[in-house]
């Protein structure tokens, strides 16, 4: 879980904000991810990522680290526990969370092949942002593949643009031009990070490169800096509970069981829920809250622990007595002393409804 003890008060009262990486497919969602982990886990450091269900976590003290070198000229002060990582990217899980309620990403990464650049789902994915006011950042990703381009460690983006030869920043500059053109026709505008100057109005576009690491330094700076800049308010850890289902499934011995990201609050073990299911809401109550064990130089599988209690953002795996027909992508209710059960029972189904709705139109 997260390091609460060596945070300032101020920390504390901030939640880990909850990342997703989205775009057409072999854009490198995946590989950008992989490297982003591995980046973090290499060398067994004792402060790597941690491994959640459905998610990882990417503390800040990582990221730092991480960025060390070209922070200088940016100097991103970090007032963030971490963040929350969704590892299934892209497409499918973000579509699939449909329901008005689950507010599963406070920032998107929209990944984009610099030589291809917009494709029909990078499209879906910025109306998909859009819809869901979901404020994101571009990866120009696979920026290797510029035209003999020359790869430096420890540089930011920009200065390493500069000690480009001229023909393959002319290529970068073209290829980037007509990306920012293209999003353009989308109404969309946006300008390479370092000299965008409205964060409010135009989205930032980082060059990076999965394969050889270069830009993630930036692209994890500029996602931060974002972040603090706009969301300060919304990644305030709250009481009030956001649980988003993100799949359900079958485990033997355990049942039909769900993970599910907690955005916000805290779950507990014996808490009254309600989901959304087909055929109408589900009233249970959580038999066990289950997290991998704290990452260990091992990478052997070990069984998942109970826990009394789960506190956001975190990913997790509930345990309850009917949860067989669930739906993912929906919200999850916990039932308070003062809660209206038949009234968060209709939440629940209006979450099934517009999931059902969606799918009609498929
Ligand atoms: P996804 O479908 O968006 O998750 O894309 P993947 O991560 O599976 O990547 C698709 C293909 O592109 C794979 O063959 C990757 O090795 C390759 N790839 C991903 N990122 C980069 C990159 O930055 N540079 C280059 N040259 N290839 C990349």
């Amino acid at each position: 879980g997260n390091p609460e003890n060596q945070e300032t008060p101020a920390e504390k009262e901030l939640r880990s904000p909850i990342l997703c990486i989205l775009g057409h497919v072999d854009t490198g969602k995946t590989s950008l991810l992989d490297k982003i982990r591995s980046t973090n886990v290499q060398g067994g450091e004792a402060r790597g990522i941690t491994q959640q269900i459905g998610a990882s976590f990417v503390p800040v003290e990582t990221i730092k680290e991480q960025t060390k070198g070209i922070n200088e000229k940016l100097k991103v002060n970090f007032r963030l526990p971490g963040l929350l990582l969704i590892d299934t990217p892209g497409h499918e899980s973000f579509n699939n969370l449909r329901s008005r309620g689950s507010g599963l990403c406070d920032l998107a990464i929209l990944v984009i092949d610099i030589v291809h650049g917009i494709e029909k789902q990078t499209v879906e994915s910025i109306n998909l942002l859009r819809m869901r006011k979901t404020p994101f950042v571009v990866a120009l990703n696979k920026v290797d593949r510029v035209y003999e381009w020359q790869k430096y460690v420890n540089l930011s983006m920009n200065e390493e643009l500069k000690l480009q030869n001229r023909h393959t920043a002319q290529d970068f500059e073209s290829r980037t031009n007509k990306i920012i053109a293209q999003l353009a026709e989308h109404e969309l505008n946006a300008a390479l990070y370092w000299r965008n100057s409205d964060y409010k109005k135009v989205v930032s576009l980082v060059p990076t490169s999965a394969v050889t690491g270069e830009g993630l330094g930036d692209l994890m700076l500029v996602v931060v800096q974002l972040m603090q800049k706009i969301m300060s308010e919304k990644v305030t850890y709250r009481n009030t509970l956001e649980c988003t289902i993100l799949e359900v499934k079958a485990i033997e011995g355990l049942g039909t069981t769900v993970d599910a990201v907690l955005v916000n609050g805290v779950l507990n073990e014996g808490d009254k829920i309600v989901v959304s299911g087909f055929g109408g809401p589900i009233v249970t109550t959580i038999r066990s809250l289950l997290t991998p064990p704290p990452l260990r130089e091992t990478r052997v599988k070990t069984a998942l622990i109970p826990n009394k209690s789960i506190r956001a953002s975190m990913g997790v795996k509930i345990v309850a007595p009917g949860l067989e027909k669930a739906v993912a992508g929906t919200s999850l209710y916990v039932v308070g002393e003062d809660d209206d059960l038949e009234e968060l029972k209709r939440e629940a189904q209006k979450d099934v409804d517009s999931v059902l709705a969606t799918d009609d139109t498929e």
